[in-house]
């Protein structure tokens, strides 16, 4: 559980960080110029927006705010309103967008998790059965190099598809983000990019939307980067108050041609020193926001960022601690139990050095070593178990063991004792408070306070699925089977009856 407990540290810390942080609200003006929208930014040399930047478990954690309050609002309204403006600056350049480099298991498992919200288990056996059905290359990989092979191949591709001009000009190096990348293995890749999917059985929706992925982000990596120009209009009235609007035009789209992407136009025509007139001015009520939970796609970034875990561990961590009840999936973000947030910061208390991100990553370093046979292996050992020998002598001395629970306001019906939430292998149930001298327990069923909008008359509850992803379904459960992922979808189901 060396790995893990890491893993589980980063979602306990993150809670932590989470009630530490006290949300402030603030104002953000909006004005219309002659149909052009452009944000409030400074009076004269005092700007309104103000970053800060907080120091967090997992690194540096940025938001901004302005210095409007609700008490300015009245007087900047009346202020900026009587002001003239003109265009004072345009500035005008040219982009160039490059393509991402190709797949590598994490980027994959996160791509897949946004795109089409699977769980990094799940698509390591998509791709699994991919691989074993000969589409792509090895999908458990760190390197983003593509054979001498494939180059060719995608280039010729690409001329035929779309055209020369899309094939990219120069020979893409991609770096190697991980720290200790294994550099012998291929990015993923399809293995042939004129394989027609239709040949092939049993595969799913699912097989196709992953192998969608691959392809275009294998083969985008060798097209031309997209050009795109940007506009930056800066507005200022007499009275110093200044605004900015930005456009932006794909002029030339390149490897974009494999994406959707929303098509947008310049039209702003003014030139510097134009007059503009303000037309609305509007002024937003907007909170500072903590910093947010880990989804399935940041956890897997933030342990590759540390060097924590390899291609081959990112699905088995997150799945391992979801299965024990360390931390529950909610609306696709993790949320610590209290069983977590118990075994985290005990193990993190008593065993400090075991559990630091630091260690950990320098830990898997050297196993990196002795996989490689550029270490000795029996002295690694030692300089691990000799410290952890000594810690585990100490902890097992210790008297005493940790009562993980969480108080409710409902009362044992047999003892009238408050019942408590505890924790078994199976996860939460309910039990008397005044254990072992009442036994009373009961399945632990949370309530959402929504009629079931099926069958009206069971209780919306929450349940779990095998692989412990948390959903909602019905108290009549198996007579009515009504289930969703989100409390939203209850609420638009009720709606469309
Ligand atoms: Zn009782
Ligand atoms: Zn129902």
């Amino acid at each position: 559980g060396r790995v893990q407990t890491v893993a589980l540290r980063f979602t306990v810390e993150r809670e932590k960080e989470i009630k530490k942080f006290e949300s402030t609200p603030f104002y953000k003006g909006n004005g219309i110029f002659e149909s052009v929208e452009a944000k409030l930014t400074a009076k004269g040399t005092e700007k309104y927006e103000k970053k800060f930047t907080l120091q967090l478990f997992d690194g540096e954690y940025s938001y901004t705010q302005t210095t409007i309050t609700k008490e300015l609002v009245p007087e900047l309204q009346k202020d900026i309103s009587s002001d003239s403006f003109i265009v004072s600056d345009l500035d005008v350049r040219s982009n160039n967008r490059v393509p991402p480099a190709p797949y590598i298991t994490s980027t994959l498992q996160q791509d897949a998790a946004r795109k089409f919200g699977y769980s990094s288990k799940q698509t390591m056996s998509l791709a699994q059965n991919l691989y074993e059905k000969g589409l792509i290359t090895y999908h458990r990989t760190d390197s983003i190099n593509l054979s001498e092979k494939f180059i060719p191949q995608a280039h010729a591709y690409i001329k035929k598809t779309y055209g020369d001009k899309y094939i990219s000009t120069t020979q893409r190096v991609f770096k190697t983000s991980t720290k200790k990348a294994q550099e012998a293995h291929e990015a993923i890749r399809p293995t042939d990019l004129n394989e027609d999917l239709a040949n092939h059985s049993g595969l799913t929706n699912r097989h196709k939307n992953l192998y969608d992925l691959i392809f275009k982000r294998a083969l985008a990596s060798q097209m031309s980067d997209a050009e795109i120009k940007n506009m930056t209009i800066t507005i200022e009235g007499k009275k110093g108050y200044t605004f900015k609007a930005y456009q932006d035009q794909v002029m030339f789209e390149g490897f974009l041609v494999l994406y959707p992407y929303e098509e947008r136009k310049i039209t702003f025509n003014k030139e510097k020193g134009d007059p503009i007139k303000l037309d609305s001015l509007t002024f937003e009520e907007a909170q500072t926001q903590p910093p947010p939970r880990y989804s399935e796609a940041s956890l897997i970034r933030t342990l590759e960022k540390k060097g924590i875990g390899r291609p081959s561990t990112y699905a088995p961590i997150i799945s391992t601690i979801l299965l024990r009840n360390y931390v529950e999936k909610q609306e696709g973000r993790f949320h610590p139990t209290s069983l977590g947030d118990a075994v985290s910061d005990y193990l993190s208390g008593a065993f400090e050095n075991l559990f630091e991100v630091e260690f950990t990553s320098e830990m898997e370093d050297k196993l990196d070593l002795v996989a490689t046979e550029k270490s000795d292996m029996v002295k690694i050992l030692k300089d691990f178990y000799g410290p952890l020998a000594k810690n585990l002598a100490v902890e097992e001395k210790k008297e005493g063991h940790i009562d993980v629970q969480e108080a409710t306001d409902e009362k044992c019906p047999d003892s009238d004792h408050p019942l408590v939430i505890r924790y078994s292998k199976f996860g939460k149930f309910y039990a008397c408070s005044d254990y072992p001298n009442c036994k009373y327990t009961r399945n632990f069923v949370e309530k959402v306070n929504i009629k079931c909008p099926k069958c009206d008359d069971g209780d919306i509850i929450v349940r779990f699925t095998k692989k412990k992803k948390r959903f909602y379904g019905c108290s009549n459960y198996p007579k009515c089977d009504f289930a969703a992922w989100k409390l939203n979808e209850i609420e638009s189901a009720d709606k469309a009856k």
